[in-house]
């Protein structure tokens, strides 16, 4: 891994830009909240960026029209560390329980054009970054993606 300084917001940020136009296709309604403190952490923001991409598609993917995306980072903690949290919340309608242990499994899909490796990738990626990914599901009403990066390790 090339290890470099990453401004975790600028990364989201370019993210949200390369997928604008399928949320605006899709009538997707995305909101933000970012930490006024420049969230600086060291890693490889071009695997970081790949994550963020990973999970903000597959967010885009399991919503209809009007559906809503909500981005944010806030300072945290992993392991007493200075960490920094980012939060992807979708209304994509979640994931059904009996797939919930799946989906970080390599070419689990259920799309049809799904390769399933986008999960896989982007935990493979948090982990190699000494962070973590959690899931909460909200049935019915959408998924929850929260990932914990260290910023020094
Ligand atoms: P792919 O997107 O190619 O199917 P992923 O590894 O990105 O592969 O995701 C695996 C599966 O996890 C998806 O097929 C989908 O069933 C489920 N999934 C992932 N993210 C979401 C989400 N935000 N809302 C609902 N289901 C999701
Ligand atoms: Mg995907």
């Amino acid at each position: 891994i090339c290890y470099t300084r990453c401004n975790i917001v600028d990364i989201v940020k370019e993210t949200l830009a390369m997928t604008a136009p399928t949320a605006e296709e899709k009538q997707i309604e995305i909101s933000t909240k970012f930490p006024r403190q420049r969230q600086v952490l060291l890693g490889d923001c071009q695997q970081l960026k790949q994550v963020f991409l990973n999970l903000i598609q597959n967010s885009l993917e399991a919503m209809t029209p009007g559906g809503q995306l909500s981005i944010q980072a806030h300072p945290g903690e992993l392991d007493g560390k200075e960490a920094i949290s980012i939060k992807i919340v979708d209304t994509g309608g979640g994931i059904p329980l009996e797939q919930l242990n799946n989906i970080f499994t390599p070419f689990f899909t259920t799309k049809q054009s799904g390769t399933g490796l986008g999960l896989p990738i982007a935990n493979r990626i948090i982990t190699n970054h000494g962070g973590k990914i959690h899931v909460t599901n909200h049935p019915g009403v959408g998924a929850e993606f929260r990932i914990v990066l260290p910023k020094h390790w």
